[in-house]
């Protein structure tokens, strides 16, 4: 057994902490799903009407607007709805043939799907460590991880901050690198003004229930400019078919459910009006912790226009605020509280505690702050006035 492991904390699975027993008008909820569905619920109805009307329930007539709607969205020719996030990565690799023996770049402190995709295709996971201001992919750690079997590298926008895409190109460019985004919680955010998912070579979007632009259930979308890309991931999602009962390579089901489609078609239109809040409600959090020492807020960076999925802070002392915090009925997470190379999963990786510095500082520091479109701004005031208290209490 890797020696590491037993340093490793044990009980962070509630790294959400909900504060359950509270009636709602002394909670501030992390996420507020209930909220942007009422708003919506008689034109999701309507949506759905038409589905069973139609009875298209498998690749049906929404999910193709849906792919047209959202390839135009990002600016890309091509949109192929999949089951998921993870498939739409795992598909994309595929879609370059990437498969065991090669290697996949991506960044240490992403979701652990983004690395999951990678195995699932049989290739392995090489990881770099981020940046310290933007918690992306740090371009200047890619030589390091470079190897003659390098095929692709994955940058992750995390938390709604696209990566510093130019180096990152460049350095694929120079290495003949496949690059796919995950834009998993990126929909709508720019880099230099183009939207995430339209820069590398693919893109995968995770449509799950609380991203920006989230189903009622499981569902996702891969995007490109290739067309031979594009044809091969719609064979893949779908029994490898080309046509009915001709099955051009072995492929599998990840098909977009019609009846998501239909919803994700309502709430794409409001997409970037709660994309304009989210960046709003950030902006009132990142003015009232200003003053506030000790706790780090999120910095923009120079070529990025976020869509913050998630708002996160950094501070010494996180897991005492997260709990001072809950006492209050004040609910937070955190994103993520175990990097991916110190899961059980990936003890053969052969990574130990102390290879990626800073994410591993970051796991103990990071707290992801209540952040959806509804979010009330006095729920932002009471947040952060909080935040001041147990910071002047702790001093
Ligand atoms: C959500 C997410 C995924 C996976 O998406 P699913 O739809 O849950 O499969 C992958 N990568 C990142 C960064 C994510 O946030």
């Amino acid at each position: 057994m890797n020696p590491d492991l037993l340093l490793m904390p044990v009980a962070l699975a509630e790294s959400s902490r909900l504060a359950d027993g509270l009636p709602d008008d002394r909670r501030v909820r992390f996420v507020d799903l209930a909220a942007q569905h009422t708003a919506l619920a008689s034109e999701i109805d309507q949506a759905l009407a038409g589905v069973f009307g139609r009875t298209d329930f498998v690749l049906g007539r929404d999910v193709h607007l849906l792919e047209e709607e959202f390839a135009a969205y990002c600016g890309v020719d091509y949109a192929i709805g999949v089951d998921s996030g993870t498939s739409a990565l795992e598909l994309a690799l595929r879609a370059w043939d990437i498969g065991p023996g090669d290697e996949v770049i991506t960044a240490a402190n992403t979701f652990v799907a983004t690395a999951f995709a990678i195995s699932q295709v049989g290739a392995t996971p090489v990881l770099v460590d981020v940046d310290p201001i933007t918690y992306n992919l740090d371009a200047t750690l890619l030589p390091g991880a470079l190897s003659s079997r390098t095929r692709a590298l994955i940058p992750v926008h995390l938390y709604g901050q696209p990566a510093d895409m130019d180096p990152i190109l460049a350095f694929a460019c120079a290495h003949g690198l496949v690059v796919i985004e995950d834009a998993c919680q990126a929909h709508g955010a720019r880099y230099k003004g183009r939207r995430a998912g339209s820069l590398g070579h693919a893109a995968a979007f995770s449509f799950y229930p609380s991203k920006n632009l989230g189903a009622c259930g499981e569902a996702g979308m891969v995007v490109t400019d290739n067309a031979d890309a594009a044809e091969r991931i719609r064979w893949l999602r779908n029994q490898g078919q080309q046509a009915k009962y001709q099955h051009v390579v072995c492929g599998h089901n990840h098909r977009l459910d019609t009846v998501q489609a239909a919803i994700l078609r309502v709430k794409l239109s409001r997409l970037d009006t709660w994309n304009t809040v989210r960046r709003r409600r950030a902006r009132l959090y990142t003015r009232l912790l200003a003053g506030i020492p000790t706790i780090v807020c999120p910095i923009v960076a120079a070529y990025a226009e976020p869509v913050y999925h998630l708002y996160v802070i950094r501070v010494a002392g996180r897991d005492a605020l997260q709990t001072y915090l809950l006492e209050r009925g004040i609910e937070t997470g955190i994103h993520y509280p175990t990097p991916i190379h110190l899961q059980p999963a990936y003890r053969d990786l052969g990574y130990r505690s102390g290879s990626f510095p800073v994410t591993e500082r970051y796991a103990g520091e990071i707290l992801s702050l209540p952040m959806y479109a509804e979010l009330p701004e006095a729920q932002c005031e009471q947040v952060a006035q909080a935040i001041g208290q147990w910071v002047a209490r702790a001093a």
